[in-house]
């Protein structure tokens, strides 16, 4: 049976202590701001709980656990403190309730859309079973800047002003308009822009990013996070940067063959 010694254990609880610490040091999640979640292959046997309506179904998640990170939780605190921060839920076969199994039992309010995000994962990426979601200032910033107010053009705009960017991120980034913070409405717009884009912009919010494990998923967000201190440096000497030319991202993305998913 599944313990709370077997939790402590988990390896995931590092990658939660490591990225929440790099996350309070580069200042991107003040307060109790920004939550991480994993989905795990598998553990021992477990015991069942008492089972909690989910809002939406997520058949691709039925049977599958979940480490969370806990409703109020400081992330600046979550890097000391892994365990008693972060919880272990499954969801249900029926993908439509969740059980607490170990840890933090009081999920953050994004848990649905956390579910809604990862139910598309699971379909469509499924090697990529990390979500990270903060607010880097540098990135916000972009979405007070009306003709950068969507994918297409902070992707065309950003990504060019470094020339590994689309390497990392060749499909651009996705952009949700205007959500309720912790709506289901935002997880289910991310969950439709996740299926073919590695980060997220929630708009004058922050930023959502997934990968195969948090370390991986912050990669993704302090790649664009440099292309934007890059654009906000370049604006601040008087400059409108062109970045580079689609000739010379083309090559680039040839040169490692990946140009079809700039395409
Ligand atoms: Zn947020």
């Amino acid at each position: 049976m599944f313990t709370r010694e077997d939790f402590i254990d988990l390896p995931h609880l590092a990658d939660f202590s490591n990225t929440a610490d790099w996350l309070s040091r580069r200042v991107w999640s003040e307060g109790a701001g920004g939550n991480m979640s994993v989905r795990l292959d598998s553990v021992a046997q477990i015991e069942g709980g008492e089972a909690h309506a989910l809002p939406l179904h997520v058949p691709h998640l039925a049977g599958t656990l979940l480490l969370l990170t806990g409703s109020g939780t400081r992330t600046r605190e979550t890097a000391q403190h892994p365990e008693r921060d972060v919880g272990l839920y499954q969801i249900g076969e029926d993908g439509r309730s969740y059980i607490w199994i170990a840890g933090n039992k009081k999920p953050t309010s994004e848990l649905p859309a956390h579910c809604a995000i990862h139910n598309a994962l699971a379909q469509h990426r499924p090697q990529h079973k990390a979500i990270m979601h903060t607010h880097p200032a540098n990135l916000i910033s972009l979405c007070h800047v009306p003709e950068l107010a969507s994918g297409p053009a902070v992707s065309d705009k950003i990504l060019r002003l470094q020339s590994e960017a689309r390497l990392h991120l060749p499909e651009g980034i996705g952009y949700v308009p205007h959500q309720i913070p912790g709506s289901l409405e935002l997880g289910l717009a991310s969950a439709e822009l996740v299926k073919d884009h590695r980060l997220v912009l929630w708009h004058m919010h922050g930023c959502l990013a997934t990968g195969s494990t948090l370390a991986d998923a912050f990669d993704y967000m302090e790649v664009f996070e440099k292309c934007a201190g890059l654009y906000w440096t370049l604006r601040a000497a008087g400059i409108d940067p062109v970045g580079m030319t689609d000739e010379h991202i083309e090559k680039t993305l040839s040169a490692f063959g990946i140009l079809d998913r700039f395409k």
